[in-house]
């Protein structure tokens, strides 16, 4: 896509800048972006229809500004997960955790402000605190991805950042952090002192669960830390676990007055009354679109063991521990080659994270079986290609 805006008083940082997104293409097998592959019910559908319609009658007046009864089904569904005992008041929503985790960077970042992360991490960060004019800077994972907490410790307290982001399953690696690490970089934010801030601000921790529901049971949630730690906020959404990409519907669990900072910046009725009424459908229905999460958990270890079993190059194909519903393997001298030769077969994967790594997310028995096939004949020509 070339776009010329010569013409156009287009911000300067915003030039040469292109459109982020992983390609939506008309392929029978999509494995790319970490959706649920199985759709929702057929009961399930019609129950959304029935609240939709509901709602459609009133469409001549605004939504719910609060979006009161979606904030009390979010807290059910989440007290019913981590008997955290969360109240309306903690809960935010937004038009996915995109939207959520922009609108803290709108409160809380900012010029003069700095946000850290944790690299590779998820590629939208940097892009929010682009567009909030914020400072990106990041600690790198260790060489199996996990957060080495003695350097991000070190780093926070250099550059008292009024923003922490981790995502928790990571993305594109799946790395799981544990609750008790968590705590170490939790309480040096506590005393932490923010840049360009007033002295008594402390550093917003947030912990991005966008892949929670897929951990293996008994992994704690960041939610059971919030009671003790007052900056921390836990994003979560509906689009991947939830089956409910399509909807756009992520939600916050924190503080109240982390909430009540995000009501400043959001924007006059931002949630529409038929997001409201599906996503309150589809929370009555959570056990059923949940259903296919513990499946797609077994696919997910049986898929990592299937990867130990391959050569790339005389050497077993390395992949990240995984506590999300995707892989990320490697690693390829040509990645790319990898990716279209798949694409080619009608498989679509992501090339995303450092050089030579790619990531699959886990699709239907059927997907899976497809995948691994194409895979095995391309590994095949890659082999015969790159390795001597
Ligand atoms: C997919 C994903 C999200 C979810 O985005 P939505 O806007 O809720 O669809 C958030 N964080 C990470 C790390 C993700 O991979």
């Amino acid at each position: 896509m070339s776009s010329d805006f010569a013409n156009l008083p287009l911000r300067d940082d915003l030039r040469g800048e292109t459109p982020y997104g992983a390609p939506q293409l008309d392929i029978p097998v999509c494995l790319n972006v970490n959706e649920n592959p199985y759709a929702p019910p057929k009961s399930v559908a019609d129950a959304i229809a029935k609240r939709a319609g509901a709602a459609a009658l009133k469409l001549n007046r605004y939504p719910d500004r609060e979006h009161v009864a979606l904030r009390d089904a979010l807290a059910g569904y989440i007290n019913a997960e981590t008997d955290a005992g969360i109240k309306r008041e903690q809960v935010w929503a937004a038009n996915g955790s995109n939207e959520i985790m922009l609108q803290l960077f709108q409160a809380f970042g900012g010029p003069g402000k700095t946000a850290l992360g944790f690299s590779p991490t998820y590629s939208m960060y940097p892009e929010y605190a682009r567009d909030t004019f914020t400072k990106w800077k990041t600690v790198s994972r260790r060489e199996d991805f996990t957060i080495d907490t003695d350097s991000a410790v070190e780093e926070i307290r250099r550059i008292g950042p009024s923003v922490v982001m981790i995502a928790n399953p990571n993305n594109p690696t799946g790395t799981y952090i544990e609750n008790d690490d968590l705590r170490v970089l939790l309480d040096v934010c506590k005393e932490v002192r923010v840049k360009n801030a007033p002295e008594s601000a402390r550093p917003v921790v947030v912990v991005d669960e966008a892949y929670a529901e897929f951990r293996t049971p008994g992994l704690e949630s960041a939610i059971s830390l919030i009671g003790e730690y007052p900056n921390l906020a836990v994003s979560r959404t509906m689009s991947k676990a939830f089956a409910f990409a399509g909807t756009r519907l992520g939600y916050l669990i924190g503080n109240e007055n982390v909430v009540n900072a995000l009501r400043i910046v959001r924007l006059p009725y931002h949630l529409s009354a038929l997001t409201q009424a599906a996503s309150l459908a589809a929370l009555e229905h959570s056990g059923e679109l949940l259903a296919q999460v513990s499946h797609l958990r077994e696919t997910r270890d049986k898929t990592e063991k299937w990867f130990k079993t391959l050569q790339y190059c005389g050497r077993p194909i390395k992949n990240a521990e995984s506590e999300s519903n995707f892989i990320m393997f490697g690693v390829f001298t040509d990645r790319d080659f990898i990716f279209d030769e798949l694409k080619k077969r009608g498989v679509l994967i992501r090339a995303v994270g450092p050089e030579g790594y790619l990531r699959v997310c886990m699709g239907t028995d059927e997907e899976m079986r497809i995948f691994r096939e194409k895979f095995a004949e391309v590994l095949q020509l890659a082999n015969e290609r790159d390795g001597k």
